[in-house]
């Protein structure tokens, strides 16, 4: 089998595939609250068309993961079957979602009978007056049944997704904590990203892995021994707490900005319009989509990916002078 390898050496095994960039959300830090045009709707790919790919990146190219996201997957009509498509793959991917949760407490069922895996649901604040203020929306009690559903129906471990913000919410990180170790999820923070369609990230304004840490000291965290490997997430140790299959508590900080893990980095993307981007920071996208859509063969399309992913940079350079916030914001990319 070939395999999507880089130049420098890693090879990607992890497929992100966004369905969709449309959300029922407006993240402050991800959308605008208004006026965000959307992708037209016949340059989505068809439920058929992300099949084929996802059956060429597995089959020919090596992929055993595959993670859908978005804007927000759960609203794509065609998801279920999506899902049911990519599970009865030979070898069989690892099948995940990075989901708002809003309507995951009706989809969870549906979702782990059609073959996912697992979940991961961003979450914020604990706070609905903040969660209106960050979101535009007041969906908070959706977020948290969505939580619910997905750990009833067994998409476990339940991961949290949270981005802190300063003076918005980066004085929560305790109580999530306390929340997510309650309920037996599992939280990760994440680094803001310049990823945000108003392109106003400031790195001086952000809040750092250290500075997030910083504020779980209470919990006395000590360093995990399980090897951090391929994942984005470093990991610690939540003294005195088990999770919900009875193993040690853990924590994780993403530090895409400060402690970048791009070295290791086995990730190739797919955007809904079927673009592959070799990394969430590239300023250059190649095109599948007419690929599928002008007749071309399986092989054909395989070797394009192979020859984007072969042109990945060492690193994503935000801290380059030269670095250039992608065109397209977080929602269009595919978180
Ligand atoms: N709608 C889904 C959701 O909310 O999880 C999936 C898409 S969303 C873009 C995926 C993840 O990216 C979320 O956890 C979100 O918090 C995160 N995200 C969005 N913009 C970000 C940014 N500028 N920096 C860091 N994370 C960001």
């Amino acid at each position: 089998m070939s395999v999507l390898a880089d130049r420098f050496g890693r090879v990607a095994t992890d497929l992100r595939v966004s369905l969709t960039d449309r959300c029922n959300l407006r993240c402050t830090y991800c959308m605008p609250e208004e006026g965000l045009a959307w992708m037209p709707r016949e340059q989505q790919l068809t439920d058929d068309e992300v099949g084929r790919l996802i059956r060429i990146a597995v089959e020919q190219l090596g992929v055993t993961g595959v993670r859908f996201t978005g804007g927000e997957p759960l609203i794509r009509r065609g998801l279920i079957g999506i899902i049911a498509a990519a599970a009865a793959l030979q070898p069989r991917p690892k099948l995940s979602i990075t989901t708002n949760g809003i309507g995951l407490d009706r989809l969870a069922g549906p979702l782990r009978d059609a073959g996912l895996d697992r979940v991961n649901v961003s979450l914020d604040t604990l706070s609905p007056a903040r969660f209106l203020k960050l979101t535009h929306r007041d969906r908070h009690a959706d977020v948290l049944k969505g939580l619910a559903g997905a750990a009833r129906a067994g998409l476990t471990p339940v991961k949290i997704n949270t981005v802190l913000m300063r003076g918005v919410n980066d004085d929560e990180a305790p109580e999530l904590l306390r929340f997510a170790l309650d309920h037996g999820y599992q939280l990760r923070f994440i680094e803001q990203m310049p990823l945000d369609a108003q392109h106003q990230w400031d790195r001086h304004e952000m809040v750092t892995a250290e500075a997030i840490l910083a504020s779980l000291e209470p919990y006395g965290l000590l360093p995990d021994s399980v090897s951090r490997g391929t994942a984005p997430a470093e990991t610690w140790l939540v003294p005195g707490h088990v999770d919900a299959a009875g193993h040690p508590a853990r924590v994780g900080v993403i530090g895409s900005v400060t402690r970048p893990f791009c070295g290791d980095c086995d990730r190739t993307r797919l955007t809904a319009d079927g673009q592959v981007r070799n990394c969430l920071f590239a300023t250059e996208e190649s095109d599948l989509r007419g690929l599928l859509r002008s007749g071309r063969s399986d092989a054909d399309i395989a070797k394009a990916w192979q020859t984007a992913m072969w042109g990945k940079r060492a690193g994503h350079g935000i801290d380059d002078p030269s670095f250039l916030q992608p065109a397209r914001p977080m929602s269009a990319i595919g978180g």
